[in-house]
């Protein structure tokens, strides 16, 4: 039995790469943390009291997993996504808007029937409609009229309605972040559901100095990576806030893809050619507002290159390791 003093949180998504660094970030809070996913974390054990393996794309699934006793769960943090970077955004969009949907609907359904008080949602910036550069920022009010520039960024936005939506007639506090791009150790690094910044960290890796490694664009899109740790911090600082609707969270600091690409580079110490070749980008621009974000006192506290300086030396030791593994074949 959990003692009644004691927080009690469900982590939805808490197999993949933001929910597991959110189930550790609880714990050293001292709450008792229920992990849920349909995989077990990848690269290091759970830090849950508890990991169910589910299917939230199933409403009786969903429902098992905010039960707990008679008292219930405090707060459900809802991070499952089916998810990838633009490679698989582009290439998977019926499993995105069937999937992430369904999971979504049963999940705000089912903490509404439980009556959870407090409801966490993470959307996406890619709600918003692309961007030229050197455009002034948007703030969270600019995503309608919505032209969102994928599916995954329409699918996002009809969640963030259903749980606001499920918010103003039930009696369930509901908190929407936008995620900029997050990155850090134990993301997916490899096999298309990858990101830029652990693609590139892992090309760069399986580089050799003077070689030449291989990019999608030309290298000119802008972007903000936010490092794990302060994304995390972002879920923590939002869900204890006031603040209602969606709010944006990100690094300020925007840089080209080509500078992300130099980041990684420079923290390996390699010297590369890039060739860029054509692939799907994504959006042209970024630059959004963080002042809602900033009002509960949130702050990016790493650089790119500081974060960087954490992934590039992880995602190396993941490419060196699925070498020897290969060799010993
Ligand atoms: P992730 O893919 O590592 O984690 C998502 C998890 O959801 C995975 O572990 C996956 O197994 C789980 N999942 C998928 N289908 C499921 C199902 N049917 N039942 C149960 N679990 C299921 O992604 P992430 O990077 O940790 O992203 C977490 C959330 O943040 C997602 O909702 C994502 O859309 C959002 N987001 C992420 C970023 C980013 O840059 N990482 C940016 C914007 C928004």
């Amino acid at each position: 039995m959990v003692s009644r003093q004691i927080k009690k949180a469900v982590v939805c998504g808490a197999g993949g790469f933001i929910g597991s660094h959110l189930v550790k970030r609880l714990k050293e809070e001292g709450y008792w943390v229920r992990g849920v996913d349909i995989k077990y974390p990848e690269f290091s054990k759970t830090a849950a009291d508890e990991f169910l393996l589910l299917d939230l794309r199933d409403a009786v699934n969903t429902a098992k997993a905010v039960t707990l006793g008679a008292n219930g769960f405090d707060e459900i943090y809802q991070l499952a996504a089916d998810m990838g970077g633009m490679g698989f955004i582009h290439s998977a969009e019926c499993e995105i808007m069937h999937n992430s949907a369904l999971i979504n609907i049963n999940m705000i359904s089912a903490a509404t029937a439980k009556k959870v008080k407090r409801y966490f949602f993470s959307s996406s910036v890619c709600i918003y409609r692309d961007m030229k550069p050197g455009e002034a920022e948007l703030s969270e009010e600019d995503a309608y009229p919505a032209n969102p520039h994928n599916e995954y960024g329409w699918e996002k936005l009809y969640a963030e309605r259903t749980a606001l939506a499920c918010s103003r007639h039930n009696n369930i506090t509901v908190r929407i972040a936008r995620f900029q791009n997050c990155y850090g150790p134990e993301g997916t690094w490899r096999g298309g559901r990858e990101k830029a910044p652990a693609a590139i960290c892992r090309k760069v890796a399986e580089a050799s100095n003077g070689g030449v490694i291989e990019v999608w664009g030309n290298g000119e899109a802008i972007r903000s990576y936010t490092y794990v740790d302060d994304m995390v911090e972002g879920i923590r600082k939002l869900m204890q806030s006031d603040l209602e609707g969606p709010v944006n969270i990100g690094s300020p600091e925007y840089v080209s893809v080509r500078e992300l690409v130099d980041t990684a580079t420079e923290v390996a110490g390699k010297k590369l050619n890039i060739k860029w070749v054509e692939g799907p980008v994504g959006v042209q621009s970024r630059n959004f507002s963080n002042k809602k974000i900033y009002s509960t006192g949130w702050r990016a506290k790493f650089s790119l290159k500081d974060g960087i300086k954490i992934t590039y030396p992880w995602v190396k030791e993941q490419v060196e390791k699925n070498q020897k593994i290969k060799e010993s074949r």
